[in-house]
């Protein structure tokens, strides 16, 4: 059966991506690993809307999240973690088993924390030494407003850490404009490539502030990386095909242009959303929608993990569920990386079929109409 991954990492794979991971392995002391990691930096630098230095590292999202904590704090310090949902919450965990004094700033799972009660903390607060925030909650599918948060933290000299693990290549983020200090992300999202790389883009005051950090720290230490950066290599013996994968997936973006990008995933997004409409199902959040993940709503009277076992299992369409507190409660689809209006139809066409074998009232093909008026209206 032919297999349809739409959840919010690890995405799809684009053929070219995965022919690239099939060359020869090389050295990553060679002349041609130096080669491929100036390009690969440099399309990183395009995707992130930076002129930072940006280090990679062979982990997942959550070890560029512990990176950034570790080389920017130290026990006692204060910072804020906004937490709509579990990512922030992990945050919030990595934040405090590192002794830092934590100030979480929450709001109901599917909603947005407003940037004026960062603003508000921290003019109450003067010591508080950065600010971590979200830009995507995978777990709510809700955008937060980074233009804003950069803005508030600059005019307060705090320093902005930024959580686009499932938000870079896929919602505008304009890291050097907003003025956003510490971007975190990884491969296995909107970068179309499998999991095992994380990336973290650091400015010039992040550089100043980890001078005096005294969290320990070897493997995660920015100053042996950016040393290694000089060189043109890596300090540590790096995942030599996930690279080449990564290679071919910026030369891919590059060449259709981040604006696009950022376009398409609005337009797949939007169609998403009327499609789920038109299944008669409702959506967790109420605003702020991210173009990457939509989070639905299970009826009162279906078994969620029924809904996605028969995705599965007879149509061979795989969606996730909730997280913590939503375990249950929702079910999500994700639709960024490689994926494309085609993937959506299918499944919507599979779940207006699945929900009416479980029971569930809905107008036959209106989610499929609805799905594809929407995609239109916003190409237009
Ligand atoms: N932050 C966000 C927003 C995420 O979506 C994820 C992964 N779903 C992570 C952090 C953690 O990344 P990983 O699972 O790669 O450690």
């Amino acid at each position: 059966m032919k297999k349809y991954l739409l959840i919010p990492g690890p995405t799809p794979i684009p053929p070219r991506v995965s022919k690239a991971m099939t060359q020869p392995m090389i050295g990553h002391r060679s002349p041609e690993y130096s080669e491929i990691l100036k390009r690969v930096f440099e399309n990183l630098k395009y995707v992130f809307q930076t002129e930072n230095d940006i280090l990679v590292f062979s982990s997942s999202g959550t070890g560029g999240m512990e990176a950034s904590i570790v080389n920017l704090l130290s026990p006692g310090d204060k910072a804020i973690a906004l937490a709509g949902g579990a990512f922030g919450e992990r945050f919030v965990k990595i934040l405090k088993s590192f002794g830092v004094e934590v100030i979480p700033l929450r709001c109901e799972w599917g909603e947005v924390i407003d940037s004026k009660l960062v603003a508000r903390e921290l003019d109450r607060n003067r010591d508080i030494r950065a600010v971590f925030a979200t830009l995507v909650e995978t777990s709510t599918g809700v955008v937060s407003d980074i233009r804003s948060l950069g803005k508030i933290c600059r005019e307060r000299k705090t320093l902005l850490v930024v959580d686009a693990v499932s938000g870079l290549g896929v919602e505008e983020l304009r890291t050097d404009d907003w003025g956003v200090d510490v971007v975190i992300s990884a491969s296995q999202k909107g970068l179309m490539t499998p999991p095992g790389l994380s990336f973290i883009s650091i400015s010039e005051r992040t550089w100043e502030a980890s001078e005096t950090s005294r969290i320990y720290r070897f493997y995660w230490d920015f100053k042996a990386y950016r040393e290694f950066l000089e060189k043109g290599q890596p300090p540590y013996t790096p995942p030599v095909s996930l690279v080449f994968g990564l290679d071919e997936a910026l030369k891919m973006i590059r060449e259709k242009g981040m604006e696009k990008v950022w376009e398409c995933q609005k337009r797949l997004a939007q169609a998403t959303r009327e499609g789920v409409k038109g299944l008669d199902l409702q959506l967790l959040a109420k605003g702020s929608f991210s173009n990457g993940v939509t989070a639905i709503k299970i009826p009162e009277n279906i078994d969620g993990l029924e809904i996605l076992k028969r995705l599965r299992e007879k149509y061979g369409v795989t969606l996730a569920g909730g997280q913590g507190q939503l375990k249950g409660k929702i079910f999500r689809i994700g639709h960024m990386g490689y994926i494309q209006f085609k993937d959506i139809l299918v499944a919507l066409g599979s779940l207006e079929k699945t929900l009416l074998s479980l029971g569930h009232r809905l107008k036959r093909g209106e989610a499929i109409r609805r799905a594809k008026e929407a995609y239109q209206r916003v190409g237009e």
